[in-house]
């Protein structure tokens, strides 16, 4: 009952009421271009390379934004079309420096794409270089204005999804600009995560890797139990970047700050690599079998003069699940006490 049909690219396409035409055509495979859209964020509509023509109008209009009715006649890909996507593009490059071969957003840009696909090989009128204000920036993240393409992504994306609102548009002298409240922002990456260009980048990563140059590996943030999905983004056999996956439960792209940015640590010369131990207020290091072997007999000890009781385990919630239920094991089993937690449990 609430399925309509359209045609779309002289294709039937059968879809659900109230969707718009971008995602009707997403589901059939048809690809309409796009720069402001993301799937995770109500439709903004300020690019307008999603336009199409619809019988029965007068203009094209924006697919991102325009509900299908029953019988439409919808087609994505013209002349008339292709020119206006290209003058939406020029427009934007009018402003935007392309300095593609100092971005670090080069080889995973939209608009660098687009401007290939669209064929623009120059700007009929440049605009006159605008005046930015310094750009906003705090450890983690930076707002580089001459690449911004005032898309909105990244304030629907603060606003929507993360609840925060710390990024506003304000109308300016010089065009719109974007403007940050520091004392939200929580520096989550939620902003570089949708930034279709360099406007929005990850202030550590400047020039040490291109998107070409990285492997991919999909696994599991082991910072909490709620099992983020990750991508690593790997060069020479370091982790140089770790994004959210998009399309994954039970995150969706989104990721706090530590499972984005919290993974210095790996590379640390601080870290332990060895078990130690306390002998006259001083550490030393020790074999895994000599620790194991201590703390076997402290806590046989301790079971012989005070009881099971007096010992209690908190596993951790980086452990993985079978490493949690092999500690309970343990305690319950082996020590006999039901003296066990988890500390994500508080
Ligand atoms: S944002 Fe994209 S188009 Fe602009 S300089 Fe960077 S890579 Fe090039
Ligand atoms: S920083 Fe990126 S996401 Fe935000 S408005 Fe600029 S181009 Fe769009
Ligand atoms: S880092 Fe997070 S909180 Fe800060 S502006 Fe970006 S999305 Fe908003």
């Amino acid at each position: 009952m609430n399925m309509i049909r359209l045609t779309i690219d002289n294709q039937e396409v059968t879809t659900s009421k109230g969707l718009t035409i971008l995602d009707a055509a997403k589901n059939a495979g048809i690809t309409i271009p796009t720069l402001c859209y993301h799937e995770r964020l109500n439709p903004i509509g300020s690019c307008r390379l999603c336009v199409v023509e619809v019988d029965g109008e007068s203009e094209p209009v924006t697919a991102c934004t325009t509900p299908v009715e029953d019988g439409m006649l919808v087609t994505t890909q013209s002349d008339l079309l292709f020119r206006l996507r290209q003058n939406a593009l020029k427009l934007i490059l009018a402003n935007h420096p392309l300095d593609c071969p100092v971005c670090d957003k080069a080889g995973a840009c939209m608009l660098q794409d687009l401007t290939f696909e669209y064929k623009i090989t120059s700007i009929d009128c440049p605009a006159p270089k605008r005046n930015f204000i310094p750009s906003y920036q705090t450890t983690f993240i930076k707002h580089w204005p001459e690449r911004c393409i005032v898309c909105q992504r990244c304030v629907n994306a603060c606003k929507e999804v993360q609840c925060i609102g710390a990024i506003d548009v304000e109308k300016t002298e010089d065009g719109p600009q974007l403007t940050f409240n520091r004392d939200k922002c929580v520096s989550c990456g939620e902003c570089v995560q949708v930034c279709p260009v360099g406007g929005m980048l990850e202030k550590k990563s400047s020039l040490r890797w291109r998107s070409w140059e990285t492997t991919k590996i999909r696994t599991t943030c082991p910072y909490c139990g709620v099992g983020c999905q990750q991508l690593l983004h790997v060069k020479n056999g370091k982790i140089v970047q770790v994004t959210g996956v998009e399309d994954a439960e039970p995150n969706k792209g989104r990721l706090c700050v530590k499972g984005r940015y919290g993974f210095d640590f790996i590379y640390s010369e601080d870290r332990l690599k060895t078990p130690l131990i306390k002998e006259n207020g001083q550490f030393r290091e020790a074999s895994w079998d000599e620790a194991l072997d201590l703390i076997t007999q402290k806590f046989t000890e301790i079971i012989a003069k005070h009881g099971p009781d007096a010992l209690a385990g908190v596993s951790c919630a980086r452990s993985i699940n079978e490493d949690s239920y092999n500690m309970q094991k343990l305690f319950r089993a082996v020590i006999g006490t039901n003296n066990i937690d988890h500390c994500a449990r508080t």
